[in-house]
């Protein structure tokens, strides 16, 4: 029996806590349920967004249709040896909770992916990456329920395109698939990658002597609740802007211009430039106007005091776009979902 509800609230449901009502709200727990729910009139007719941890959304608007709440649970081994574990886990499983598992049985690949809000079924989506590591490099099936069959069916790693922030599932396929289960293959044997950013030093204020899963896992947790604001405190969706990568040609002129630039080379024509330096010297860092502004310690990340709308939200960031574009010719491409 499917528990449809009218003129639903999605407040709770997104972590920048925007007040936003949906047409329909409905959750599932299993694909037969969800093929079911598929194919009631009322269901079919209306546009359909599907729902996770709505850590990396923002409603502008009502939605004029049916929220499907992906809450499908379980975390199953598939196979394993000595040197690796397959694992097919539930797309409603909290990410953070999914990693704290492969920790705690040390199960190596995904502890930089430590304490990323959502959920497991949305990680595909945006190859979700964090400390030099991205989910691709350990994801190698994805099951999803086409929307308009409602038929299952599954990409392998290399069929979903995965790209900087990218896949298919937020580019060619948007919309049409809901990935219901994802497939991991997680190494048994240590291979830590603590070359990025603060992580090697986060362990030494920790006194790690020796390496281990649970102590960088730790340390990615330090960093982060040092850095990012709480969305329990703080309505926030992590980074509300891509780091945007230009020819090299560009990033000449600004580090002509703005030596201290952070600059990363991505290969021999491209380089990735940081998102947030770039706003931050438009000025916008910490800036607050009435209940809503961009983050005092990391201008990427917009926020949401308390009681801002959306459209608030979204126009900030199309000021924080066009000052970006006026002061440095580069377009920034917003990572957040826009609804
Ligand atoms: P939702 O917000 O619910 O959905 C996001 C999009 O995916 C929507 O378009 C939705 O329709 C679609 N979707 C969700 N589930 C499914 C499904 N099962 N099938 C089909 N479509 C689906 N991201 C990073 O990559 N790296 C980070 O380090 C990072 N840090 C963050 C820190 C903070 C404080 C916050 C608030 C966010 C951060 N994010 C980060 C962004 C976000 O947490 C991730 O993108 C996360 O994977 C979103 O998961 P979700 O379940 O909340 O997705
Ligand atoms: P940071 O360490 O202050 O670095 C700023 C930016 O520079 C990052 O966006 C990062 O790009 C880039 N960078 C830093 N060191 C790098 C290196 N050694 N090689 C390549 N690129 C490097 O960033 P932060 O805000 O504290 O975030 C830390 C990590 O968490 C980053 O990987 C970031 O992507 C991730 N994060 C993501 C979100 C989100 O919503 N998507 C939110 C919070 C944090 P990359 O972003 O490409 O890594």
């Amino acid at each position: 029996m499917h528990n449809i509800q009218a003129n639903y609230n999605l407040k709770e449901l997104n972590t920048f806590g925007i007040e936003a009502f949906s047409k329909y709200f409905c959750s599932f727990e299993n694909t037969d349920e969800l093929k079911e729910l598929l194919q009631l009139n009322n269901v079919r007719n209306e546009e359909k967004l599907i729902l996770g941890g709505g850590s990396n959304l923002l409603f502008t608007k009502d939605f004029e249709g049916i929220v499907l709440k992906n809450d499908i649970p379980n975390i199953e081994i598939i196979s394993e040896d000595n040197n690796e574990i397959n694992l097919k886990v539930g797309a409603g499983v909290n990410w953070h909770e999914f990693v704290m598992y492969c920790v705690n049985n040390k199960y190596y690949g995904i502890e930089n992916l430590s304490l990323i809000p959502g959920n497991v079924g949305a990680a595909p989506m945006q190859n979700i990456g964090a400390y030099g590591v991205e989910v691709k490099n350990v994801i190698t099936l994805v099951e999803a329920v086409e929307i308009t069959t409602g038929e299952t069916t599954s990409f392998k790693n290399n069929e979903c395109n995965f790209d900087y922030r990218s896949s298919i599932f937020k580019t060619t396929h948007k919309n049409q698939f809901i990935i219901s289960y994802v497939h991991f293959k997680l190494s048994k044997q240590p291979n830590f990658n603590i070359s990025y950013g603060a992580i090697a030093s986060e362990l030494e204020k920790m006194n790690v002597k020796e390496l281990n899963i649970k102590d960088i896992s730790q340390a990615v947790i330090n960093i982060r609740s040092s850095k990012l604001p709480n969305p329990k405190e703080i309505g926030n969706a992590g980074s509300f802007f891509k780091n945007p990568v230009v020819k090299n040609e560009i990033v000449e002129v600004i580090s002509k211009e703005f030596p201290e630039a952070p600059i990363y080379k991505v290969n021999d024509n491209e380089s990735k430039l940081a998102a947030g330096w770039l706003i931050e010297q438009c000025g916008w860092k910490g800036k607050k106007i009435s209940n809503y502004g961009v983050h005092a310690k990391q201008a990427l990340v917009l926020v949401n005091y308390g009681g801002a709308t959306g459209k608030e939200i979204y126009d900030l960031s199309e000021s924080i776009l066009e000052s970006v574009k006026e002061k440095f010719n580069i377009e920034l491409e917003r990572e957040v979902n826009i609804y």
